[in-house]
């Protein structure tokens, strides 16, 4: 029986270098896909590989809900930035003080790791109100054509305003799961860009929402609170369970 736990998931993932090509032709996200794939598998989802480039997967899991004709997606990607600069090992998944260390820690094996464990709860438990997919995908904001997500054709260097209503049901559901743990919640915009604007632009509404601070994107020690993992993959599946 492999071990399961949370911070062994996230270890995995950031054990395995997964930096963003940059437009060369490297098979940079086979093997956490294969990985993630794995694991999701292992967890009773379906699962799916796209053959997006060789070499270059998304891995969709899938859980199946009451009402079919719906689906809650959860999105993160699979590549990274690069390590150039970092003071802390970026593969090595270090743990100290409840942090743990690497590139992707934080954006984003971290975030993607609590949508792995939330799916994993959802596919123990009865069947959620409707369909669960988690689409990790490949190629974060480099190439122009953006292959891998579901706005393709868009180019990566714009970002729009997002357009989800605070009034959505998606929005209100994760914001109760937060204050019921006793948590403070507050909805405002973010000044970086995401997959998030694009979706709301194909009228899907979308939320920002994970574990880890934007400071630590890309940062030289780049870090994580697993506490903060284990957390938000609960707020994940409360939402999941709640929405209607
Ligand atoms: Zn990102």
């Amino acid at each position: 029986m492999p071990d399961r736990s949370p911070v062994s998931l996230l270890q995995q993932l950031v054990r395995i270098p997964s930096g963003n090509p940059r437009g060369a032709p490297r098979p940079a996200e086979a093997a956490i896909g294969a990985a993630v794939a794995g694991w999701l598998r292992d967890a009773g989802l379906e699962v799916e590989l796209q053959a997006v480039l060789p070499g270059r997967p998304n891995v969709l899991g899938r859980v199946r809900g009451r009402d079919r004709s719906r689906v809650f997606l959860l999105e993160s990607h699979l590549d990274t930035v690069e390590t150039d600069g970092m003071t802390a090992p970026p593969f090595a998944a270090e743990i100290r003080e409840g942090r743990l260390f690497g590139r992707g820690a934080c954006h984003a094996k971290g975030p993607l790791a609590a949508m792995m464990l939330a799916m994993a709860e959802l596919a123990r438990g009865a069947a959620p109100p409707v369909d669960v997919l988690l689409a990790a995908v490949m190629d974060e904001g480099w190439r122009p054509s953006r292959p891998g997500t579901a706005a393709a054709g868009e180019p990566y260097v714009v970002d729009y305003a997002m357009a989800t209503d605070p009034a959505e049901p998606v929005v209100r559901q994760l914001e109760e799961a937060v204050r019921r743990a006793g948590r403070p919640a507050e909805i405002r915009g973010v000044h970086y860009g995401t997959d998030a604007s694009k979706l709301a632009r194909a009228g899907i509404p979308a939320v920002v929402f994970g574990p880890g601070s934007i400071r630590q994107a890309h940062s030289a020690d780049e870090w994580i609170e697993l506490r903060q993992v284990d957390e938000a993959a609960a707020f994940l599946a409360a939402t999941i369970r709640a929405f209607a």
